[in-house]
């Protein structure tokens, strides 16, 4: 490992996660904000320092996304489908790190992020919280152990500004259910019940959502039998763990060869 400081990029940097993401490389020892982009706007042009407070860093919020990886090392991706997929292509054009936290992707982002990963070294986590990690290497080893007579059911809250549902965390949540039963996800699971559905099928792994407020994101895994219940929850009170974690995941992907990575392997766990 160098000595030389870490130029860290933020796509995104004036949404909610991309102020957090900005103040978490910003004392970040170790790493440096080297650029910050949003779609051209008002807010391009604008001192990335007074997103996040008062004080100014010389680094204007820019709109050329090419521009940023050619100045980085990495690059840390908390935005839309749309622009993640793009993002995807310059990491696979410059080989450079680059970090995924943006959720509900579709078939044609997840392909673009397996040919990326191909070239350049991804991380790609639904939820980059410490605890959230842990809860899905619980609710996998629960699954197995528990067996497939208690029913799995996932719930979760968000804010009212959500706009993806059931959230990336649930879904992971659900996969790592279905890979303690040895089953695939998509095969199970029953993402919305409404009106006359009938009884619940053996082996169904089901989703329940609520949006409102400023919940920053609350995820219960229940596991329900006749005569017991076992639930496993994780309620994150501020969106600074999920930055913290992006960095974290940034800075261990440093020197890495390409592939695509996850959280687990950034915890080791
Ligand atoms: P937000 O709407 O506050 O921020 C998104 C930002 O991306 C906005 O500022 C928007 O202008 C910007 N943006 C859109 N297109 C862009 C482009 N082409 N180039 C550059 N910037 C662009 O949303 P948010 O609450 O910060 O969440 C962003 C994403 O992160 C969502 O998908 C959310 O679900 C996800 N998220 C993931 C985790 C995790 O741990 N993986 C945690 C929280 C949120």
């Amino acid at each position: 490992m160098t000595n030389t400081p870490f130029k860290i990029g933020i796509v995104g940097c004036a949404g909610r996660m991309g102020r957090m993401l900005v103040q978490e490389v910003l004392a970040t020892p170790g790493a440096v904000l080297s650029g910050g982009t949003e779609p051209a706007g008002p807010l391009v042009g604008t001192d990335i320092g007074l997103l996040v407070g008062a004080k100014t860093i010389g680094v204007p919020v820019g709109s050329d996304a090419a521009q940023l990886f050619a100045a980085c090392d990495a690059v840390i991706d908390f935005t839309v489908p749309a622009a993640t997929l793009y993002h995807a292509s310059l990491a696979a054009k410059t080989g450079k790190v680059l970090v995924i936290g943006t959720t509900g992707l579709g078939a044609d982002v997840l392909a673009a992020i397996e040919t990326a990963a191909k070239s350049a070294p991804l991380v790609y986590a639904p939820n980059f919280s410490i605890g959230v990690n842990v809860l899905f290497a619980l609710t996998e080893k629960l699954s197995s152990t528990l067996g497939p007579d208690y029913d799995i059911d996932i719930l979760e809250m968000h804010h009212r500004h959500k706009v993806d549902a059931p959230s990336g965390t649930a879904l992971g949540l659900g996969e790592a259910a279905a890979r303690g039963r040895k089953v695939k996800l998509a095969d199970v699971a029953r993402r919305t019940r409404d009106g006359q559905v009938g009884a619940r099928a053996q082996g169904e792994i089901g989703f329940a959502t609520l949006r409102g407020g400023d919940v920053v994101g609350d995820h219960t895994v229940i596991f329900a039998a006749d005569g017991e219940r076992v639930e496993l929850t994780h309620k994150a009170s501020s969106r600074g763990v999920f930055a913290k974690g992006a960095v974290r995941a940034a800075l261990w992907a440093r020197g890495r060869k390409a592939g695509l990575y996850s959280m687990r392997d950034v915890l080791g766990l």
